[in-house]
């Protein structure tokens, strides 16, 4: 059997170590367009700040291709499929032919159209590359403006605070991180960033970019101008899914796929950032991992379905304790347990729907955040704790 993996991320290199347990003796191999075998994605915020090189953050070396059995070919950018030839052919006109192939290709970082975003100094943060090309245009800049204030746009400005730059966050919500927080943990989220260093312009749209050739400010819709050396664009994914749209395969907010990881053709199958399941475009690493297994499993003869996974984030910003799971009930339509403490930087917030608990957010102390997480996943009744919780005793979970 012959097995070919579009991408090396963690949806991809899961996929092959499932397969391989399955398969001992078909032929395995994974190609991406990058240069650098299976790395940690969510370390790059490390590397940017100079905290951890190259080395550190590639999860598998040669020696666990070898010890697989897996081909790993760098640098080949798949161009084409022949669906019918079962056949994938790279930029360079070579084909190879596949039994079973997945798409692994995760997504891209999404850029809004401003005028302007394609001046020397404007950046997006996917891959150890776009990295090393802020660290290079970085030395010597001050100020280093973020679009967007998701998890992402956070912890690359905080990563590049260390190395001595001055942040300016500009978020089109009318609070940090819309996606895992509500207004009133936001709010101190924000006066803590503050006191680190960061500047934040909120409930703020970006209208143009300005500079000659290179970058020196962004204008705001209301006209505000502020001066900066360097754009990093943290505004969202997009699914990486050109390959499967030349096929013919349905794409909404990623490719559709069914519970086994399949797509609308026969042997060829999708994980990862790049796809839609139930409705749900997830963009984070434990679904990518979890699809990855799913898809290798089932290319392999198995016969898994993937039931979805819990969204969960956590901040890794040094001094900023936050992780989030679940709906955050921003608009206040569930009951909760919220405990706040502002000077002293704390948000916790427990949301119950149906008595299960439904989402949650631990700011400023994530002591059971990772019990919490699991009676979300587990839909855990908390009838008969429910008491305990209001008083913040988890011991019951
Ligand atoms: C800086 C950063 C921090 C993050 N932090 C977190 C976090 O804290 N928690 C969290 O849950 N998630 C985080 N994420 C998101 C997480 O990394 C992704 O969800 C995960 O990496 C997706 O894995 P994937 O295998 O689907 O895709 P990817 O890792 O994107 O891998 C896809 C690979 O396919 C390659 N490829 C695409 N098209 C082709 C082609 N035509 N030919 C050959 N190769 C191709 C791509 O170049 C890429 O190497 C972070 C992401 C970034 C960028």
């Amino acid at each position: 059997m012959k097995y070919v993996i579009i991408g090396n991320g963690v949806a991809g290199t899961t996929a092959a170590a499932h397969i391989r347990k399955l398969d001992s003796d078909g032929e395995i191999t994974v190609l991406t367009d990058e240069a650098t075998p299976f790395y940690s994605r969510i370390r790059l915020i490390e590397y940017l700040a100079g905290e951890a090189a190259e080395k550190d953050i590639v999860i598998y070396k040669d020696e666990w291709y070898k010890k697989n059995n897996i081909s790993l070919l760098l640098n080949t950018r798949i161009a084409d499929i022949d669906k019918d030839k079962k056949e994938v052919m790279t930029s360079n006109g070579e084909s190879s032919g596949f039994d079973k192939l997945l798409f692994a290709t995760g997504s891209f970082s999404f850029v809004p159209p401003i005028t302007g975003s394609d001046k020397k100094g404007v950046f997006t943060l996917r891959t150890i590359r776009d990295a090393d090309e802020i660290i290079h245009y970085a030395k010597g800049m001050k100020k280093v403006l973020l679009i967007g204030g998701g998890v992402l746009g956070l912890e690359a400005g905080n990563a590049l605070r260390k190395r001595g730059h001055e942040i300016t966050v500009v978020e089109f919500f009318q609070r940090l991180l819309p996606r895992q927080m509500d207004s009133g943990g936001a709010e101190i989220l924000k006066a803590q960033l503050e006191s680190m260093g960061f500047t934040f312009f909120l409930g703020a749209k970006s209208k143009e970019i300005v500079g000659d050739d290179k970058v020196t400010g962004l204008v705001l819709e209301d006209g505000t101008k502020i001066d900066c050396d360097l754009i990093i664009i943290s505004a969202g994914v997009r699914p990486h899914a050109e390959l499967a749209k030349k096929l013919g395969l349905t794409i909404k907010k990623g490719l559709i796929v069914n519970d086994r990881m399949e797509t609308e053709i026969k042997d060829i199958y999708a994980a990862g950032d790049l796809i839609e399941h139930r409705g749900v475009f997830y963009g984070i690493w434990p679904a990518a991992q979890k699809q990855g297994e799913i898809a290798g499993m089932n290319m392999a003869g198995g016969n898994t379905l993937y039931e979805g996974t819990t969204m969960s984030n956590i901040l890794k910003v040094v001094g900023v304790d936050l992780a989030a799971a679940g709906d955050v009930d921003e608009e206040g339509k569930c009951e909760s347990i919220v405990q706040k403490d502002r000077e002293k930087y704390v948000y916790k917030k427990l949301v119950i729907k149906d008595n299960m608990l439904s989402g949650c957010i631990f700011y400023g102390d994530i002591t059971g955040y990772r019990k919490v997480l699991k009676a979300i996943e587990e839909k855990r009744d908390i009838v008969d704790i429910r008491m305990n919780l209001e008083k913040w005793d988890l011991s019951g979970l």
